[in-house]
């Protein structure tokens, strides 16, 4: 059997709902999933809410945007998964809500570059086709398409909305170490995410990344993800073993928006080996 810890739904830049997803992932027949919503737990909530999907397992997750340790001196952003945590836990919330607040202060600027770049796009229509706390670059994108700017997704962030793009605005980041502790704090397990698609500096390596965000606490690695070579995965497991960290994985599923992405297999072969879900339960303390 198959787990999935790794999924986006409406409650970030997913196109599915939690509900859809819970159904979806049952009928894939998964054992366990986590929707990781950027910045947001009412994702994860949501599914917990609903009636237990029984021999699914939902774990609890979010996928925070963070900055690298201070002595990395580099912009760019780390994600943080958080598993397993009290999804009402104050802290968590309220870190949270800082960073969905600091992504509406930047939606704006973002329309108003593309505006500035002749394309007739509006806030009211981007916020009554899509959730305004939850918009992010992959929303603008979305409609950008619909209103025949752009062919596609990709096409939108390679022109436009992408590290290097005319209308590329930054994002607020909070420190990967009080994202960690945070988690932690909330009873949940933190997780290095994606690895591979990680920007270091060029003086840096992985390992002391991760020797910086070990002593913050992390718990995890995401080893496998459907972008890791098999190669890169087998580094990221040797390292898993060298750091004493969990191993996750997860598919990144976002429904259309990364249409290429499918839940539980990614491009095709890919899957992630069951047994984690049960060394992650173990792992946390009763
Ligand atoms: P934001 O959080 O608003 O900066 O948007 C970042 C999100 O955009 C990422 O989490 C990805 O889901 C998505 N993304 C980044 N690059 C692309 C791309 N080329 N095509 C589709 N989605 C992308
Ligand atoms: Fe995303
Ligand atoms: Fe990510
Ligand atoms: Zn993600």
């Amino acid at each position: 059997m198959k787990i999935d810890l790794h999924i986006h739904s409406t409650a970030s830049d997913g196109s599915f709902t939690p509900a859809e997803i819970v159904s979806l992932a049952s009928t894939l027949n998964l054992k366990a999933i986590a929707i990781t919503d950027h910045d947001s737990v009412e994702g994860a909530k949501a599914a917990m809410q609903l009636p237990s999907p029984a021999p699914l397992n939902l774990l609890a997750g979010v996928e925070i945007s963070t900055s690298f340790p201070d002595t990395f001196t580099c912009g760019g952003s780390l994600h943080l998964l958080g598993y397993d945590m009290d999804v009402d836990d104050p802290t968590l919330n309220q870190l949270l809500l800082t960073l969905r607040q600091a992504r509406e202060k930047r939606t704006p600027k973002i329309i108003r570059r593309l505006n500035a770049l002749g394309h007739d796009i509006t806030l009211p229509e981007l916020f009554s086709r899509f959730k305004k706390g939850q918009v992010g670059r992959p929303h603008i994108a979305q409609l950008m398409m619909e209103k025949g700017f752009v062919n596609s997704i990709d096409e939108a962030f390679d022109n436009f909305l992408g590290k290097n793009g005319p209308a590329y605005v930054d994002k607020h980041r909070i420190d990967c170490e009080q994202a960690i502790k945070t988690v932690i704090n909330a009873g949940g397990i933190s997780v290095l995410a994606h690895p591979g698609l990680i920007k270091l500096p060029p003086n840096k390596t992985l390992e002391e990344l991760i020797t910086a965000l070990k002593k913050a606490g992390l718990n995890g690695i995401e080893a496998y993800y459907p972008n890791h070579t098999k190669g890169e995965t087998t580094d990221y497991l040797n390292i898993a073993k060298q750091f004493d960290l969990l191993v996750t994985g997860g598919t990144d599923f976002h429904g259309t928006i990364k249409p290429e992405i499918q839940m539980g297999t990614g491009t095709g072969e890919f899957f992630v080996p069951h047994v984690l879900y049960d060394i992650i339960k173990k792992h946390k303390p009763v």
